[in-house]
């Protein structure tokens, strides 16, 4: 007999599944409108752990007041056949008003790291991720949690917080899952037109430009820098918000690589902001 899923809502009927789940938990915290990038952080909990769970919640303090919460792409009933056929266990969906209510005054900070990139263009996105992923840690209690590559600073700033605020939970980092056409699946892909979907794949290409550029013994940061910008530029929809060569650990911008460095990049494809990443070294 396969096992029933649970559903919770409220963090009682969160506490009260959890309680029941014996074993060690493996955990993936998801923002919903599943593809198989989420997927793939569900199998590998699923193959490591005894029990998996789930949460769904698209979280308003990780948004800045003129991105993208209000037309965020939801479809629970969906999600959750697909939940189900990866045999999660357990699948919770937080309220707004239960995870956020009046008065609500409690915020984690992670500092440095979320200075850059992603932090840099986009003010408290890392505050309203770091917090809710801490709500999120404390209620369900995972011994592993599971995050995707695809958000590289995200995964570092989750490392960070988990170890400073000794949070017994290994943090397990899994590789991006891309379209054939090598574009990074996203919730988001699904803003794009036919025509913009085709230029979305400018991302991996200047990726794959500076990438072959390293292979070649390019160490120099700003010429990989420059080699991904023409390649973005090259692309008439697509409009570079920033490209960068980091350490990868620090999140520095570096003059040259001598170690592990990530290369990373915002791009606006008309209206809809994409990330994306590759790491070298
Ligand atoms: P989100 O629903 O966008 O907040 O993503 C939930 C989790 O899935 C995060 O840990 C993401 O990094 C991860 N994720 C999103 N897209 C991908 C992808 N294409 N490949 C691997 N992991 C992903």
């Amino acid at each position: 007999m396969p096992r029933q899923m649970i559903l919770a809502t409220t963090l009682d009927e969160l506490r009260t599944a959890r309680r029941l789940l014996e074993g060690t938990v493996g955990f993936v915290p998801t923002m919903g409108y599943l593809h198989e990038g989420h997927l793939s952080l569900v199998r590998r909990a699923r193959a490591e752990c005894d029990r998996v769970v789930a949460s769904i919640f698209v979280n308003p303090t990780q948004f800045g007041p003129h991105e993208d919460l209000a037309r965020y792409p939801r479809d629970l009933q969906r999600d959750l056949s697909l939940l189900e056929s990866e045999e999660v266990d357990l699948v919770w969906t937080p309220t707004e008003e239960e995870m956020y209510p009046p008065g609500y005054a409690t915020w984690i900070e992670v500092e440095g790291l979320t200075r850059r990139l992603e932090g840099a263009a986009r003010p408290g996105h890392f505050r309203g991720v770091a917090t809710i992923v801490t709500k999120l840690f404390n209620a369900v209690q995972p011994h592993k949690a599971y995050f995707g590559q695809k958000d590289a600073q995200q995964a570092l700033v989750i490392r960070c917080m988990t170890r400073d605020l000794n949070f017994p939970i290994e943090i397990v980092v899994c590789p991006t899952v891309r379209e054939p056409d090598g574009l990074a699946m996203s919730s988001r892909n699904v803003y794009l037109n036919p025509q913009e979907r085709q230029a979305a794949t400018v991302l991996f290409r200047a990726l794959q430009a500076a990438q072959a550029a390293y292979q070649q013994g390019e160490r120099n940061a700003e010429v990989l820098r420059t080699l991904m910008a023409e390649v973005i530029a090259s692309e008439p929809l697509a409009q570079m918000q920033y490209v960068s060569v980091a350490d990868y650990d620090t999140l520095e911008e570096l003059q040259t690589i001598s170690g592990k460095a990530l290369l990373s990049m915002a791009v606006f494809i008309g209206n809809t902001r994409l990330i994306d990443n590759i790491v070298v070294g």
